[in-house]
């Protein structure tokens, strides 16, 4: 009785998206991801501890701050198709119309994941090398995000990691009155 959720491309039934929750975003037809270039539908996802990441397997894109409005990507591209070809990789183009709307979303996810700092940066706050924020990236233990061709962490997340490493860590009774970060 109970239908059971098919891999691919659904039709009519669509899922909930959470960036329509988060932005307030109207539905669309069809969504581009930006760490993989391929497409999919409005309300296809795969979850992942409780993030709707990108439905093509090994995408570590979410759909919530990696998904582009196919559109949008249309706009520097006016020859693809209004149907992209699904599993087909399209390459992005930026154009001043579609970096208005990528600012916006920019904002939007900035305040979202209460900012968003260079991957560089990034590293300085958490204390790690660039080379060792990367390989968390690549473990999953931190999310990247691509704006404007430059990588982000999300501060949420830069939270999470350093409450974590301090749990994991020796307890200090000397650094109550501060932040102390041990990295070790
Ligand atoms: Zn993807």
């Amino acid at each position: 009785m109970n239908k059971r959720k098919k891999k691919g491309p659904r039709r009519g039934d669509e899922a909930e998206m959470d960036r329509a929750r988060i932005f307030d975003e109207r539905p669309c037809a069809f969504l581009w991801c930006l760490h993989c270039g391929r497409t999919y539908r409005w309300g296809e996802f795969r979850e992942r501890d409780g993030l709707q990441m990108c439905p093509y397997d090994g995408c570590d894109g979410d759909t919530v701050m990696d998904g582009w409005r196919w559109d949008e990507v249309r706009e520097g591209n006016p020859d693809y198709p209004k149907v992209p070809k699904r599993g087909h990789v399209y390459e992005l183009n930026r154009t001043p119309g579609n970096i208005a709307e990528e600012f916006q979303r920019f904002q939007r996810v900035s305040k979202y994941s209460r900012g968003l700092l260079p991957q560089a940066q990034a590293a300085v706050v958490l204390g790690l090398s660039k080379q060792r924020v990367n390989a968390l990236v690549v473990a999953g233990h931190l999310h990247e995000h691509d704006f404007f061709g430059k990588n982000f962490i999300a501060a949420s997340d830069i939270a999470k990691f350093k409450a974590k490493k301090r749990r994991n860590g020796r307890p200090r009774g000397s650094g109550r009155n501060g932040e102390v970060l041990r990295v070790n």
